[in-house]
């Protein structure tokens, strides 16, 4: 099964997709999560990545193909949950190319959706793990230890992209480029909108229930 989660930075995105691979066993596909490992081991990609990243745009779609064949290429028996990515029209189509050519197509693309207002206050306080991308909020799910990882003890960090500036510039890509993915994926009959708001529990059991209906397909 192949599905698809988009929406907003900050949404909830990252925390949610970490639950539903465990879940579901799905080989988790994190964009942003490669795309800042290759920028951490100062690979070439990843030094090409971190320009576009620290402005809050998109990384060139070529850079991005490239990791995403690897992947696929290593994963076609499994099923994807894909996170962050199609993040453009032109991704989207170019993911549908390749999954047809293993005979597969995306079955869900769940578009988180939540207030801009919300989104922003989020984003300030999101801090993460280097060593283990835990993510945390340090209002609504801050760590034991003030600004320390539960569970490996690393001093938490804020992404140099959750600044305020950098945040209105990501949604504004956002509204551009991601948004128009809902018109895509609605003509393919997989679109389905996922209420943001409400409690990491509440928003998980949700899309646990909207998973399980598809999912005697393949
Ligand atoms: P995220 O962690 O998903 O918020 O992504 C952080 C940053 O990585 C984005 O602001 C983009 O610069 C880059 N990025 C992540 N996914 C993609 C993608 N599918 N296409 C292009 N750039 C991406």
């Amino acid at each position: 099964m192949i599905v698809v989660l988009f929406g907003p930075p900050g949404v909830g995105k990252g925390t949610q997709a970490s639950r539903l691979a465990k879940h579901f066993n799905f080989e988790k596909f994190s964009m942003g999560d490669i795309l800042r490992e290759e920028v951490a081991i100062r690979s070439e990609s990843g030094k090409k990545a971190e320009v576009y990243m620290s402005q809050g745009v998109l990384v060139p779609d070529m850079l991005i193909f490239e990791i995403v064949d690897n992947f696929l290429l290593a994963n076609k028996d499994t099923s994807i949950l894909f996170d962050g990515f199609p993040r453009n029209l032109n991704q989207a189509i170019s993911l549908n190319t390749s999954l047809s050519r293993l005979g597969l197509k995306p079955r869900l693309a769940l578009d988180m959706d939540l207030a801009e207002k919300e989104i922003i206050a989020r984003l300030v306080n999101r801090r993460y793990c280097p060593a283990c991308n835990r993510l945390y909020n340090l209002v609504s799910n801050p760590p034991a230890k003030n600004e320390i990882c539960n569970q490996c003890g690393k001093p938490l960090i804020k992404r140099p992209d959750d600044h305020e500036a950098v945040i209105q510039k990501r949604l504004q890509v956002y509204r551009d480029e991601t948004a128009p993915l809902t018109r895509y994926y609605k003509s393919m009959n997989c679109y389905q909108k996922i209420n943001a708001i409400g409690s990491e529990d509440e928003i998980f059991n949700n899309i646990v229930q909207i998973i399980n209906a598809h999912n005697t397909k393949k």
